[in-house]
Protein backbone atom coordinates (compact mmCIF):
# COMPACT_ATOMS: atom_id res chain seq x y z
CA UNK A 1 0.00 0.00 0.00
CA UNK A 2 0.88 4.01 -0.36
CA UNK A 3 0.66 6.29 2.49
CA UNK A 4 -0.19 9.86 0.88
CA UNK A 5 0.63 12.82 3.42
CA UNK A 6 1.61 16.52 3.15
CA UNK A 7 5.36 17.18 4.36
CA UNK A 8 5.34 18.95 7.83
CA UNK A 9 7.83 21.10 6.93
CA UNK A 10 8.45 21.68 2.98
CA UNK A 11 4.65 21.79 2.74
CA UNK A 12 4.42 19.04 -0.77
CA UNK A 13 2.22 16.30 -0.72
CA UNK A 14 4.44 12.93 -0.42
CA UNK A 15 3.92 9.36 -0.91
CA UNK A 16 5.80 6.50 0.07
CA UNK A 17 5.03 2.84 -0.31
CA UNK A 18 4.73 1.52 3.17
CA UNK A 19 3.54 -2.00 4.72
CA UNK A 20 1.50 -0.31 7.80
CA UNK A 21 -0.65 3.07 6.94
CA UNK A 22 1.07 4.97 9.75
CA UNK A 23 4.50 3.79 8.80
CA UNK A 24 7.27 6.62 8.98
CA UNK A 25 8.97 7.81 5.77
CA UNK A 26 11.42 10.36 4.71
CA UNK A 27 10.00 13.01 2.96
CA UNK A 28 11.88 12.75 -0.94
CA UNK A 29 12.64 16.90 -1.29
CA UNK A 30 13.73 17.95 2.25
CA UNK A 31 14.00 14.94 3.67
CA UNK A 32 11.52 15.37 6.92
CA UNK A 33 10.62 12.71 8.45
CA UNK A 34 6.55 12.15 7.44
CA UNK A 35 5.92 10.84 11.40
CA UNK A 36 3.09 8.59 12.28
CA UNK A 37 0.75 11.26 13.49
CA UNK A 38 1.03 13.32 10.35
CA UNK A 39 -2.79 13.32 8.95
CA UNK A 40 -2.45 11.05 5.82
CA UNK A 41 -4.20 8.35 3.31
CA UNK A 42 -3.50 5.23 2.01
CA UNK A 43 -4.32 3.98 -1.08
CA UNK A 44 -3.29 0.43 -2.66
CA UNK A 45 -3.42 1.11 -6.55
CA UNK A 46 -1.09 3.94 -8.29
CA UNK A 47 -4.30 5.40 -9.77
CA UNK A 48 -5.60 5.77 -6.11
CA UNK A 49 -2.44 7.21 -5.53
CA UNK A 50 -2.49 10.07 -7.91
CA UNK A 51 -6.17 10.38 -6.39
CA UNK A 52 -5.40 10.88 -3.17
CA UNK A 53 -1.78 13.36 -3.90
CA UNK A 54 -5.13 15.26 -6.54
CA UNK A 55 -7.07 15.67 -2.96
CA UNK A 56 -4.07 16.67 -0.63
CA UNK A 57 -2.70 19.12 -3.29
CA UNK A 58 -6.44 20.67 -3.65
CA UNK A 59 -6.72 20.73 0.70
CA UNK A 60 -2.80 22.76 -0.01
CA UNK A 61 -4.16 25.00 -3.22
CA UNK A 62 -1.05 24.08 -5.18
CA UNK A 63 -2.26 23.59 -8.82
CA UNK A 64 -2.41 19.92 -10.39
CA UNK A 65 1.35 19.24 -11.82
CA UNK A 66 3.34 16.50 -10.72
CA UNK A 67 5.43 17.85 -7.26
CA UNK A 68 5.62 14.93 -5.52
CA UNK A 69 7.27 13.04 -8.19
CA UNK A 70 10.06 15.41 -8.96
CA UNK A 71 13.21 14.40 -10.33
CA UNK A 72 16.60 15.87 -11.23
CA UNK A 73 16.20 19.09 -12.97
CA UNK A 74 12.47 19.68 -11.21
CA UNK A 75 14.07 18.70 -8.09
CA UNK A 76 16.85 21.41 -8.19
CA UNK A 77 14.74 24.02 -9.05
CA UNK A 78 12.22 23.19 -6.41
CA UNK A 79 15.12 23.19 -3.96
CA UNK A 80 16.44 26.80 -5.14
CA UNK A 81 13.12 27.92 -4.32
CA UNK A 82 12.92 26.52 -1.40
CA UNK A 83 16.16 27.82 -0.46
CA UNK A 84 15.21 31.66 -1.94
CA UNK A 85 11.71 31.92 -0.02
CA UNK A 86 13.64 31.27 3.03
CA UNK A 87 15.24 34.78 3.16
CA UNK A 88 12.81 36.69 0.52
CA UNK A 89 9.31 36.54 0.39
CA UNK A 90 8.27 37.08 -2.37
CA UNK A 91 11.27 35.67 -4.34
CA UNK A 92 13.59 37.97 -6.35
CA UNK A 93 12.92 36.98 -10.08
CA UNK A 94 16.62 38.32 -10.54
CA UNK A 95 17.76 36.46 -7.39
CA UNK A 96 16.15 33.58 -8.97
CA UNK A 97 17.69 33.38 -12.51
CA UNK A 98 20.97 33.55 -10.81
CA UNK A 99 20.77 31.10 -8.67
CA UNK A 100 19.02 28.82 -11.84
CA UNK A 101 22.28 29.91 -14.05
CA UNK A 102 24.41 29.15 -10.66
CA UNK A 103 22.74 24.99 -11.69
CA UNK A 104 22.73 25.24 -14.83
CA UNK A 105 19.67 25.22 -15.25
CA UNK A 106 17.86 26.95 -18.94
CA UNK A 107 15.92 29.94 -18.05
CA UNK A 108 13.79 29.39 -21.04
CA UNK A 109 13.33 25.87 -19.30
CA UNK A 110 12.34 27.48 -15.63
CA UNK A 111 9.99 29.90 -17.26
CA UNK A 112 8.08 26.43 -18.66
CA UNK A 113 7.77 25.14 -14.47
CA UNK A 114 4.72 26.56 -13.95
CA UNK A 115 3.33 24.29 -11.26
CA UNK A 116 6.34 24.61 -9.21
CA UNK A 117 7.23 28.61 -9.82
CA UNK A 118 3.27 28.90 -8.90
CA UNK A 119 3.81 26.65 -5.77
CA UNK A 120 6.42 29.25 -4.19
CA UNK A 121 3.62 32.61 -5.56
CA UNK A 122 5.28 33.44 -8.86
CA UNK A 123 3.47 34.07 -11.62
CA UNK A 124 5.71 32.58 -14.66
CA UNK A 125 4.79 35.74 -16.91
CA UNK A 126 7.02 37.58 -14.47
CA UNK A 127 9.97 35.62 -15.86
CA UNK A 128 9.72 37.40 -19.09
CA UNK A 129 9.75 35.89 -22.68
CA UNK A 130 13.20 36.11 -23.61
CA UNK A 131 15.70 33.60 -23.02
CA UNK A 132 18.74 34.52 -21.46
CA UNK A 133 21.90 33.08 -23.25
ZN1 LIG B 1 9.41 17.87 2.92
Amino acid sequence: MYRVAICPSCNTVVYSEVEYPTQPFDCPFCGELVDFDVPSMTATLPDDVVEKVRILQDEIGISKHGLSRLHGRKRRLFEILQDLSKHDNPISIEKLRQATSEAELKWDWVRRQEGILENFGIDPRDLGEVDIA
